[in-house]
């Protein structure tokens, strides 16, 4: 029904003064001069832009976290598994060859030790770059199957 009533309210340029009226009339952004109820005056009547409704948007998918890889292996003989995560770097260079005492990578154990002293603690810093590789390969040389 496009000549519906549709009483809007604009307000006077010169007193405020709410004016009510029909604006089924109006095309889209016509005014019409008037005069006011109010104070006399003639002002513009216009229908008030009514901004259109903001389309829905559908959420945003979230973007999945990345998740910190972490890499189990599986030791075929007890189905025993152990992972190796993104922050072994971190372990390494907190525990240096500790870490790998603790993992039972003995011979990282000793040669990061021997290193370390050797090179006056230079590859204590250098342990932690290479640590992930380390551990990978120390599983998989022991046999580990990569589960994930
Ligand atoms: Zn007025």
């Amino acid at each position: 029904m496009p000549n519906a009533p549709r009483f809007v309210t604009c307000h006077c340029q010169h007193c405020n003064g709410g004016i009510e009226f029909d604006g089924a009339g109006f095309a889209h952004g016509e005014t019409r001069a008037i005069e006011c109820p109010h104070c006399g005056i003639e002002t513009n009547l216009f229908v008030p832009y009514r901004p259109p409704p903001i389309p829905q948007t559908p959420p945003r998918p979230q973007q999945p976290s990345r998740k910190a890889q972490v890499l189990r292996f599986k030791n075929p003989a007890n189905g025993y598994t152990e992972s190796v995560d993104e922050n072994v770097w971190l372990l390494v260079l907190l525990f240096g060859c500790f870490y790998f005492a603790a993992k039972g990578v003995w011979t990282h154990a000793v040669a990061g030790f021997i290193a370390a002293v050797t090179t006056c603690g230079i590859s204590w810093l250098v342990y932690p770059l290479v640590a992930k590789d380390i551990m990978v390969k120390n599983y998989l040389r022991r046999g580990w199957i990569q589960v994930e």
